[in-house]
């Protein structure tokens, strides 16, 4: 059993699924020990970043049946991100049995729940051609690496301090690909912010449009209603914010998708509260948010009831402990 005491994302399972495009098609795919990548200096995605990646979670639920979550919404996302960049598409079944296979192969590695094992899919350019600026390379490489990694919040939960930028996180053509150079683009402002401001995280909004942070999406909360930027391709459609907005839509709460400005954002959180979603830590609640070197406090700098609610409601329906009626969860 690997530790899951280490930071997130340090520790791997040994083996990983991978899978060639050559020629035109995908070489049959295979689990192998997990190998440093052997690649030409000369690669495209050492040159020109064409890699997109995938991030999703399996678990065992509390009756010990390993499942993985939403899987069929990580993989059209990752063919969707594989086209917007001109990689070829790997299909939805290889990949889903790619999957499958690297799970049962790690099975000894997943945690208990909250824990789980993070199954990371890696696609990349592998053309030998740094003349190939303006091309997408015709060759790639599909790797899928497994993380078993332990509750996010292990030392308890941290309300998060949010920096308010209006500089954008990536182009707005990349917003919805999940690819590694929208890191690169965000690197700069973050780090700013952590450095000038102590923010764990920036929330990117330009002209006025309160979009997401560097890797999660931006919700705001009150007793019963929930608000969040409508999908456009400006952001990346999180799997996770899709099933909070549904769970809320089941609990009767109302939820309105919609552009949000600076200030309707600020003036919500007088009264309500606001959190980020993502696979990794599901929902983490903000406790301020600073705008032009003002700190507002959002409820009372702590996780709010119903930033704890949504949250727990989600992990009982992964955990099993409530029942799945979305079909997000799949048998391993
Ligand atoms: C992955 C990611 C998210 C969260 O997506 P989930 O599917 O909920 O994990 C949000 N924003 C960005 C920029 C991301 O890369």
């Amino acid at each position: 059993m690997a530790q899951t005491t280490a930071r997130f994302g340090t520790v791997f399972s040994e083996y990983t699924a991978n899978a060639r495009f050559e020629d035109g098609q995908w070489t049959p795919w295979e689990v192998t020990p997990l190998a440093p990548l052997q690649l030409h200096p000369g690669s495209h995605v050492l040159h020109y970043s064409s890699a997109i990646f995938e991030g999703f979670k399996v678990y065992k639920q509390n009756d010990g049946n390993l499942c993985v979550f939403r899987i069929d919404a990580h993989i059209a996302r990752m063919q969707q991100s594989a086209r917007l960049l001109f990689l070829p598409e790997p299909p939805a079944d290889m990949l889903r049995d790619m999957t499958m296979a690297l799970a049962r192969k790690c099975e000894q590695d997943v945690p208990e729940y909250p824990g789980s094992l993070y199954i990371r899919p890696n696609l990349i350019g592998t053309d030998v051609d740094v003349g190939a600026a303006a091309l997408p390379s015709s060759g790639a490489q599909l790797v899928i690496t497994a993380c078993p990694v332990g509750d996010y919040f292990s030392g308890g939960m941290r309300p998060l301090k949010v920096l308010i930028e209006e500089t954008m996180r990536t182009a707005a053509h990349l917003g919805v690909v999940k690819a590694g150079a929208n890191y690169a683009s965000g690197l700069y402002t973050v780090l700013q912010a952590k450095k000038t401001h102590g923010a764990d995280q920036v929330l990117f909004c330009p002209d006025d449009d309160v979009q997401e942070t560097g890797a999660a999406n931006f919700m705001l909360f009150r007793d019963d209603a929930v608000l969040t930027k409508n999908l456009d391709e400006t952001f990346l459609h999180g799997v996770t914010r899709d099933s909070l907005l549904q769970l809320a839509t089941d609990k009767g709460m109302r939820v309105e998708q919609r552009k949000i400005s600076v200030s309707e954002m600020l003036d919500w959180i007088k009264t309500g509260e606001a959190a980020l979603s993502g696979t990794a830590a599901v929902l983490a609640g903000v406790g301020t948010i600073i705008h032009q070197d003002q700190e507002h406090t959002v409820n009372g700098g702590e996780i709010g009831p119903v930033t704890r609610d949504l949250r727990e409601s989600l992990m009982q329906v992964q955990a099993g402990a409530l029942p799945d009626t979305h079909g997000w969860i799949t048998a391993i």
